[in-house]
């Protein structure tokens, strides 16, 4: 069965796209949610929802490039349900540029909160899970860039590896303390950042032409991420680590 009922799970980056997509699967599969983002207002109307349904949700507001912050997203979990199962690094920025319009503070940056931030999560979430010890499971969310090469990326597609390398090592590492440690491959999905390029110059044509670089023919939507993370989290997934899940439609098997 993929239960996550009464599980305590942590989601970073909550308040939308992906993070907001998988916040609301583990919360109806019946986990105990801490969701947390450096958006508080956003974080807010996910929690006045997730209550609405009569879910149990915990919000924290902060910035997981600081490490100050990142602990403070775990004690939540430990304060309010005593422990954490379950952590989703998924917190990211999505800055699309290629390496000369890249500069040193864009290359700072996207490090910090996808690279940093990446390990930071699975630091402090991995430290609570082993003083428990009773196990538990990370997901991180890299993405197609994580694994392959693409133009207008020279920043973001390497701080996507960073989430890929942390997976495959600290699956290894912790494997002998019973914590998993996998990663989902996000194709393009359809999330408001992606949609909001439909109104930027060559947006409708990026679109156009990045959906058909999927077999599936489309992009993917964020529920369909928040499955496969759901998943990988789940005892479901009990004999999986360090495994990095494409959720591309197709487009890495090209
Ligand atoms: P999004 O912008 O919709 O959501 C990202 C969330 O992270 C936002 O709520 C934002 O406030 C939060 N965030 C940003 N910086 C933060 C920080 N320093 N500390 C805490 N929270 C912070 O983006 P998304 O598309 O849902 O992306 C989520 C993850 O999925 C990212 O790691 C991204 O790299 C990955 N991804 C996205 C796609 C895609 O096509 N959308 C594809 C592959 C991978």
């Amino acid at each position: 069965a993929m239960s996550l009922s009464g599980k305590s799970c942590l989601v970073t980056g909550a308040a939308s796209g992906i993070g907001r997509a998988t916040a609301r699967e583990l919360a109806r599969d019946g986990a105990r949610l801490v969701a947390a983002d450096i958006d508080a207002a956003g974080l807010e109307a996910l929690t006045e929802e997730l209550e609405a349904e009569g879910r149990t949700v915990v919000s924290v507001a902060g910035d997981v490039s600081d490490d100050a912050d990142v602990r403070n997203m775990v004690n939540s979990a430990l304060d309010a349900y005593g422990r954490l199962d379950v952590a989703v690094a998924n917190a990211g920025i999505l800055p699309l540029s290629d390496l000369l319009g890249t500069s040193e503070q864009d290359w700072d940056r996207v490090m910090a909160v996808d690279g940093k931030g990446m390990f930071l999560t699975c630091k402090h979430a991995i430290a609570a899970m082993h003083r428990r010890g009773d196990g538990g499971a990370v997901v991180c969310v890299s993405s197609i860039s994580g694994l392959a090469g693409q133009a207008r990326q020279a920043a973001y597609g390497p701080a996507k590896f960073v989430a890929t390398g942390l997976t495959k090592h600290l699956a290894v590492e912790w494997a002998p303390h019973g914590i998993r440690v996998n990663a989902v491959a996000p194709g393009t999905i359809r999330t408001e950042r992606v949609l909001a390029l439909r109104d930027e110059p060559g947006g409708p044509a990026y679109l156009a032409t990045v959906s058909a670089a999927h077999p599936l023919g489309r992009l993917g939507e964020p529920a369909e991420v928040a499955a496969a993370i759901a998943f990988l989290a789940s005892d479901a997934a009990s004999f999986i680590t360090g495994v990095v899940l494409p959720v591309d439609g197709g487009y890495l098997a090209q």
